[in-house]
């Protein structure tokens, strides 16, 4: 934000503005970025007459507009606010135009532009703000206990809006005409309901209606949510329709209804969100920083991960042995007024079964969630397009996102190139859909993976919905190189031009887009696994360039991987591939984690190299060494083995030697590193300290690299820097040694940020035609 606005000022520093200090001057300025539909106009208003400024507001195609008249230091101190617009607003770009002055008094808000907002994008949903919060306790409130209260800084958006411009009749409310008392605040430039399309009360609004396992009405209203909140306090799972689709909630503090919840929803042990009814309540089961307790709290209300604390009263087998937990505050109205009668934590995780895509229609649910649920809590508001809730945690003082979904979805990044719009598709895992028009580009909400006919589905209704949301047709459309991505297929079978991306160069794009830079740039791009160039599954890269092409500069020694994708659950595979590599038919020696049998079996098809891919993946490297330590050797989840390699490390300033051989490519020889290591495993030497120095030795890899590689720039970027200690690590060693570092924080670093990456790339004229 102050970066925009000192850029404002030096530009018109270099023109006249000041130096008319006592006459008057009147400005038009263009707003661009996430401004309708979130108070802009009213906060535009309110900042004018404050300061004594005449002129108007209205919405235009692109953001807003705004006519501004007065004493040039004025009119400076008006922009330099515009641009601090406190969120739900977001100024991506202020441009300016000098008017002859016409001496006229008062401020107006036009509530329509002439031309159309087409080209506005439709704002994120937003957790319920605190001026909505205050009017839902007050028994004197006409709103008392409304469970769908909303105005124009809080409630639903992208879920409920069917095309733009965003408007009322455009959305589902089209169906609750307004009462005579809400249109009058809809209508008053002075109230905080003005222009706010999802407004309602009890009259004329939204209701909730608790439904029975085979969708027999069985309350409504107040009566509903009692017996919600009752069902709740039994220890039954009720499935709540929220704002972006369905929650399943249970007590959090009762292993029995926690343990049932995983039973029936089939999911062994992947972490459970929690919503806690305070910060109070939260401070009480995890350690809070201030930054952690304003991103809970914040507007875009995501799950936080926080540090468990010892004692907490949530059940152990919400995170089972994690010392991790995912926090969630109330974020709308309705799951308000459910905490604030429970007063204790619930367990609030995604509608769904494992793997499939969230609900969000009730009749859908019924039947999607039966032998699930025990009761649901519905609502008569349909919701458009799902949006789940997004996953972030802080580091150095600041917001990552983890999963970008709702509160941050759509929001426009600015992102510049020639060539017409691009659509482009995404990755296999954590997918997302990215629309850019050659000057900004939206991130559709976390898809998840598309392993499921379900997912799949809702993948195809993403990749129509975003560009006919944005009223956009794109040109072109990019996809990954991988073959079996079912994004992939799906691009191949139409008749679009399609330009492929390699994996790791969308990665890194990614973060250079993030930062609006083109390169050049190193980037750092290490994850699980990804198409490489040369048909073999890269995964440990250092890419010199930028958007438009790179090269591979160094890369990880690769290591045979038996079964290939079966790796990912079983992280003894990629321990016995290192193994293998480095000792030969040796490595299958006193390995007691397999049968003999199995011992047979993977030994011949090591021997032979079938069924065996070349790896150079540093995700997989983290599995072999949680394995080899004994930490985890079979994941639940995708990442676990790793994540739970990350959690046992301690303090320790230790490091581990590695090689740099001369190639093609520069090839990190890790053998070295894994002797030490297996070294150190058979002597006294704590896993938890061997752990520090094997995250300690990436850090140096990563230095050791960037000072061959001569680069300036330093982008970090893939799966693996979702671990927060590779990530401060190496960030803190790459600036020391006088490094810009780059790396994510508005855009998963992981898969979610792929299609970013892969518009980024074509637009800057990158990317190989034909997939
Ligand atoms: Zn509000
Ligand atoms: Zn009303």
């Amino acid at each position: 934000m102050k970066s925009g606005w000192k850029a404002w000022r030096s530009r018109c520093r270099r023109r006249r503005l000041t130096t008319l200090a006592d006459s008057r001057a009147r400005l038009r300025l263009e707003i661009e970025g996430a401004v309708q539909g979130v108070g802009f106009r009213p906060y535009a208003f309110r900042l004018a007459e404050a300061l004594g400024l005449a002129g108007r507001v209205r919405n235009t195609r692109r953001g807003a507009a705004v006519e501004i008249e007065g004493p040039p230091d004025i009119l400076e101190e008006y922009v330099r606010r515009l641009w601090a617009a406190p969120p739900p607003v977001r100024v991506l770009g202020i441009h300016q135009r000098d008017l002859v002055p016409l001496g006229r008094s008062g401020f107006t808000i036009a509530a329509t532009a002439q031309d159309g907002p087409r080209e506005a994008p439709p704002p994120a949903d937003l957790a319920l703000c605190l001026d909505c919060r205050r009017e839902l306790f007050d028994p004197t409130n006409r709103r008392y206990r409304y469970p769908f209260t909303a105005c124009s800084h809080c409630g639903p958006r992208f879920s409920i809006v069917e095309a733009v411009p965003y408007d009322r009749e455009r959305t589902t409310l089209r169906g609750f005409p307004l009462c005579p008392s809400c249109r009058e605040e809809y209508e008053d430039p002075g109230d905080r309901r003005f222009h706010a399309q999802a407004t309602g009360c009890p009259d004329c609004g939204p209701r909730a209606e608790l439904w029975s396992s085979d969708g027999a009405a069985l309350s409504r209203g107040e009566e509903a949510l009692g017996a919600a909140v009752r069902a709740i306090r039994d220890g039954k799972i009720v499935a709540v329709k929220g704002l972006g689709g369905f929650h399943l909630l249970t007590d959090a503090r009762r292993a029995e209804s926690v343990g049932e919840l995983r039973r029936r929803k089939a999911r062994e042990e992947k972490p459970f969100a929690v919503m806690f009814p305070d910060r109070w309540a939260l401070a009480g089961a995890c350690e809070l920083s201030e930054a952690e307790a304003g991103l809970w709290a914040s507007p875009e209300g995501p799950i936080v991960l926080l540090r468990r604390r010892n004692g907490s009263p949530i059940a152990e087998n919400v995170a089972p042995g994690n010392p991790e937990l995912g926090a969630l505050s109330p974020t709308t109205p309705l799951h308000a007024l459910l905490l604030s009668d429970l007063k204790f934590p619930v367990v609030a995780t995604s509608g769904n079964r494992t793997d499939e895509p969230i609900c969000t229609d009730e009749r859908e649910a019924l039947g999607r969630l039966a032998g699930i649920a025990d009761f649901f809590l519905v609502h008569n508001r349909p919701i458009v397009r799902p949006v789940e809730d997004s996953l972030a945690r802080v580091v150095g003082g600041g917001t990552i996102l983890i999963r970008r979904a709702r509160g941050y979805a759509p929001g426009p990044m600015p992102l510049a190139g020639a060539g017409g719009a691009v659509l482009a598709l995404g990755g296999h895992m954590k997918n997302t859909v990215a629309l850019a028009d050659g000057r900004r580009v939206v991130l559709g909400p976390h898809g998840g993976d598309l392993d499921t006919p379900q997912a799949v589905d809702a993948f195809h209704r993403a990749v129509e919905d975003l560009p006919r949301l944005h009223g956009v047709r794109p040109a072109r459309w990019a996809a990954d190189f991988h073959p079996d991505y079912a994004s992939t297929r799906f691009a191949r079978e139409r008749s679009e031009p399609v330009l492929g991306v390699q994996h790791h160069h969308a990665h890194f794009a990614a973060c250079l887009a993030e930062h609006s830079l083109d390169g050049p740039a190193l980037g750092v791009v290490w994850d699980g696994s990804g198409w490489g160039e040369d048909g073999t599954v890269w995964g440990g890269e250092f890419l010199a360039g930028g958007r438009a092409a790179v090269r591979r500069f160094a890369h990880f020694r690769t290591f045979p991987l038996p079964g290939g994708e079966s790796a990912v659950r079983d992280a003894r595979r990629s321990a016995l591939g290192l193994l293998f590599e480095m000792r030969g038919k040796d490595a299958l020696e006193n390995l007691e984690w397999f049968s003999e049998n199995e011992r047979r079996v993977l030994f011949r098809s090591l021997e032979r190299g079938i069924g065996c891919p070349r790896t150079s993946s540093a995700g997989r490297m983290f599995d072999a060494v949680s394995a080899l330590l004994g930490v985890k050797t079979i994941s639940a989840f995708e990442g676990q083995a790793a994540m739970a390699l990350e959690h046992v490390a301690e303090e320790d300033g230790g490091v581990y030697p590695f090689a740099l051989q001369e190639g093609p490519s520069l090839v990190v020889d890790w053998a070295p590193l894994l002797e030490a290591l297996l070294e150190e495993k058979r002597g006294s030497v704590s896993v938890g300290r061997i752990s520090a120095r094997f995250h300690n030795t990436l850090v140096d890899v990563i230095a050791a690299v960037a000072r061959r590689a001569g680069e300036k720039r330093v982008a970090l970027s893939g799966g693996c820097f979702q671990n927060a200690r590779l990530l401060s690590g190496a960030a803190k060693r790459l600036s020391v040694e006088g490094f810009e570092v780059l790396f994510h924080r508005k855009v998963p670093t992981n898969d979610g940020g792929l299609s970013l990456g892969q518009a980024a790339v074509v637009l800057a004229g990158g990317g190989v035609s034909c997939v």
